[in-house]
């Protein structure tokens, strides 16, 4: 079978949407943004779509070694699976993530990352920044805020970059009013409301989810309707 690249979308100069693998699998979207003459991921998808992810960046005309960071909204193995991939084939890849979700991947625990559902647990991972809310992360011409929104995960993550107004959301807030589930270890019904409630505040035009469509304008409106359905169900 010949191999096909994952799509990628342009959202911005200097910053692409790999398009999750529709497959029987769940795959996460990826967020590459251009770092000077490096580059940066934003979740590494699960391993199973990796070379079709690698074979996307290889079409931007980027190379592996320039990867320079892998920024995990959190670690559910749909987003975090590629991760020991990347870092054998980048080499000097850096893994951040959530000082709360950063001792599931160091300790190789299967708790929170959920491979043995998905039929691959990950080894132990090295991580090189665990990231706190009010953290600062500058990629390239991007400022992005870290915001700590826990509920579909304790460490869930979501990135906001107020010049662009521009929000990396994981699995917090889908397009069309949907959000992430609450049912998974470390999952809160209560906290993924408080923290989408929180989110709703922001103004937000570009919403960048985890999984299905991105919203290039209105993202703020999206939130507010994700908000509005979370308290109907939480
Ligand atoms: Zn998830």
């Amino acid at each position: 079978m010949i191999m096909a690249p994952k799509a990628v979308q342009k959202v911005l100069d200097g910053f692409y949407w790999i398009l999750a693998r529709e497959a029987m699998l769940p795959d996460s979207n990826i967020f590459l943004v251009a770092d000077g003459n490096r580059f940066v991921l934003f979740d590494a998808g699960l391993q199973n779509f990796y070379q079709e992810t690698v074979l996307a960046i290889r079409d931007l005309g980027l190379n592996l070694r320039d990867l320079n960071r892998l920024i995990l909204t959190h670690t559910h193995l749909d987003h975090s699976g590629s991760t020991p991939l990347f870092q054998k084939d980048a080499k000097n890849v850096e893994i951040w993530v959530s000082e709360e979700e950063g001792s599931f991947l160091e300790q190789g625990d299967d708790t929170v990352v959920y491979g043995s559902m998905l039929g691959n647990r990950l080894p132990p991972i090295e991580v090189a920044k665990k990231l706190h809310d009010g953290d600062v992360v500058e990629v390239g011409d991007f400022t992005f805020q870290v915001l700590h929104t826990p509920g579909h995960s304790i460490g869930s993550l979501c990135f906001y970059e107020p010049n662009h107004q521009l929000l990396i959301s994981g699995d917090v807030v889908f397009r069309h009013g949907s959000f992430g589930r609450a049912d998974l270890p470390t999952g809160n019904g209560k906290q993924l409301t408080q923290s989408i409630a929180r989110l709703a505040e922001l103004p937000v035009e570009m919403l960048l989810p985890g999984h299905m469509g991105i919203a290039l304008k209105g993202g703020q409106r999206e939130i507010q309707l994700s908000l509005q359905f979370a308290r109907q169900v939480f």
